[in-house]
């Protein structure tokens, strides 16, 4: 019965006649010159079962893709972003001062998101409601002069009013 066995110069499987088990022999797909072993012996034997190993790693590179660092996160603060948009329209529709927190709130979590500590899903709305606390801040404070000025006057006209 042949034996097979594997030229360690090509990995070709061949068959060597017993007789040849043990000796010398040439490959005759690359010529290389090698000891003709059994495909139990080469299997068994460390210096040999080298042979078995499939082709010569191809120098694996190792790809570590590298994710972007912004993939969300699980830990992040939930945003505000609809709360603070409900205080800035509130605020700006009946003019009351829930405006103010809402340009408060908005700066602060808009510092927050940027910083990576907050949601950044709610980034439209905090924004959103951050214009509008601002813009219900300012016209509140206006109202609130207006008003003071008129009730002024009037206080005036009426406290020069001859009488
Ligand atoms: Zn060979």
């Amino acid at each position: 019965m042949p034996t097979m066995t594997r030229c360690p110069g090509c990995k070709s499987q061949l068959r060597v006649p017993d007789g040849s088990v043990g000796r010398q022999v040439k490959c005759p797909t690359c010529g290389t010159q090698f000891v003709a072993v059994s495909e139990e012996e080469v299997a068994t034997d460390p210096a040999t079962a080298r042979w078995f190993e499939d082709e010569p790693e191809e120098h694996q590179e190792q790809e570590y893709e590298e994710r972007p660092r912004r993939v969300r996160r699980r830990d992040y603060e939930p945003h505000r972003g609809g709360l603070i948009l409900a205080l800035g329209i509130i605020g700006l529709v009946i003019c009351a001062p829930l405006a103010i927190p809402a340009w408060i709130m908005g700066e602060s979590d808009l510092k927050k998101i940027r910083a990576g500590i907050m949601d950044p899903e709610g980034e439209g709305l905090t924004q959103a409601g951050r214009i509008l606390g601002i813009i219900g801040t300012i016209l509140c404070l206006i109202g609130c002069v207006c008003g003071g000025l008129y009730t002024v006057l009037v206080i005036a006209s009426l406290g020069v009013a001859p009488n």
